[in-house]
């Protein structure tokens, strides 16, 4: 299959999307065709990687990878993606777990699949392909750890000084010789233009072999489709009912993947797109006017985007607003009903939920009893509320159980080298620890 770019006719087959993230003219690359399955095609197909060798092959039809398919999957699904019945009354409504992974976040598993991918197409030990992230607390995180000690793979994280949370930072800091963490003193932004500066020059790239794993990567799309095909393969399998899903949304990187699976004939009803008190999306849907701005903080901080960059995808796939407000449902959620759904959460489920995830619940509250129950709702549970303590223990008056793979994380040592935001530092911590 080939793969457009958002902004003009140039197209790459996968490989090439993979290893260059974005395309030249700096759009981002969509599949030329979606393929479409009939829920037949999946009858001997009953786990996650066995329903994603399905689904993921025709996009690699020409990829030098094919015949890898099967392993880069087994890598992937290496934990178990449970599908939670909830205790409602009015319906039907289940938690899609996303976060068992090594950071407990769905980022995990987009992250898990471009390092298995791009260690098969670029690792060389002689030639070590560097991986540039700028993160504000999750990203960077799930990546180091996909990355961690693979062969021919460096990391070089860049996060801001003092503006990530005690275990986030933990999570940046705590690998093997092949990821360097940086803690930038600065914001975000630093860490972004840093990483920007540093992909455009010349001599760098050509010593340190540059590539990013940014989140509009296509390789971190297109596995997140699975997991809304293998849930609601489950949920149509065992109640003939197509589920609806509620989805926590910044960059629209999630939600678009179950729009994706959709579009490609996957079971799957109405989908809800939740957003926290930036209203990027929801202003768009109401106004039909693409305005992007600055992003304001909120206590779902994984998701604070002004400027979702996936809607350029999502717009030249399926269309403009008129379009997309038919076909999605959208609301969003401020902070003190995020406070609100945690407590509730935690009363009426028996167990706590990360604020992002929280979202997803009011905004299944929000629905209304018609809709709860005219549709088997599936909520999308996006990061495992441990990594948010600070948030949650407070409101619940309880602690949160570390999962096992995240205090093992929490208890490697952990080291970070502190640079000031200009290319000159970041070249000299380079010229360190790399040589
Ligand atoms: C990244 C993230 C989101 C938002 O996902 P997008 O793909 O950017 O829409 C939601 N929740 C958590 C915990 C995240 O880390």
């Amino acid at each position: 299959m080939r793969f457009a770019s958002t902004r003009s006719h140039a197209s790459a087959g996968l490989d090439e999307a993979l290893v260059k993230g974005i395309a030249d003219d700096g759009g981002l690359f969509v599949p030329v065709e979606l393929p479409t399955f009939s829920v037949t095609e999946f009858d001997d197909a009953h786990t996650i990687p066995e329903i994603a060798a399905i689904l993921l092959r025709p996009f690699f039809s020409d990829s030098s990878l094919i015949d890898d398919l099967e392993a880069i999957l087994a890598e992937t699904f290496s934990f178990p993606i449970p599908l939670t019945a909830l205790p409602v009354a009015n319906g039907k409504a289940s938690l899609l777990e996303l976060y068992h992974g090594p950071t407990a976040a769905f980022k995990d598993i987009g992250a898990g699949f471009l390092a298995a991918c791009l260690t098969r197409l670029e690792g060389d030990p002689a030639a070590p392909l560097t991986i540039l992230v700028a993160t504000s607390g999750d990203t960077g995180g799930a990546v180091a750890a996909a990355f961690n000690e693979r062969p021919g793979m460096r990391v070089v994280v860049l996060f801001p000084d003092g503006r990530v949370s005690a275990r986030q930072e933990h999570q940046l800091t705590c690998w093997s010789d092949n990821v360097l963490s940086l803690s930038v003193a600065g914001a975000f932004d630093d860490c972004q233009a840093l990483v920007k500066a540093a992909l455009a020059d010349s001599e760098l790239c050509e010593r340190y072999r540059f590539s990013s794993a940014n989140s509009i990567n296509i390789g971190r799309l297109l596995p997140q489709s699975t997991y809304y095909a293998d849930a609601s393969l489950r949920h149509f399998r065992e109640t003939g009912n197509k589920p609806g899903f509620v989805i926590p949304t910044g960059n629209l990187g999630n939600a678009l993947a179950c729009i994706m699976a959709r579009e490609m004939g996957l079971p799957i009803g109405p989908i809800v797109l939740a957003t926290n008190a930036n209203k990027t999306i929801p202003e768009y849907f109401d106004t039909l006017q693409w305005l992007p701005r600055a992003s304001v903080r909120t206590l779902a901080s994984a998701m604070d985007v002004g400027d979702p960059s996936n809607m350029e995808r999502l717009r030249s796939m399926v269309g403009e607003a008129d379009v997309l407000r038919d076909r999605l449902g959208v609301f969003s959620v401020e902070d003190e009903q995020i406070e609100a759904g945690i407590r509730r959460d935690f009363a009426e489920f028996g167990f706590a939920t990360c604020p992002h995830t929280a979202i997803a619940t009011q905004t299944w509250r929000q629905l209304g009893e018609e809709a709860q129950r005219n549709t088997d709702w599936i909520l999308v549970a996006t990061a495992h509320p441990a990594k948010f303590e600070t948030i949650v223990e407070p409101l619940i008056g309880t602690t949160v159980p570390l999962p096992d793979d995240l205090s093992a994380i929490l208890s490697r040592p952990s080291r970070s080298i502190p640079i000031d935001p200009q290319l000159e530092n970041l070249a000299a911590a380079l010229e360190r620890y790399f040589g």
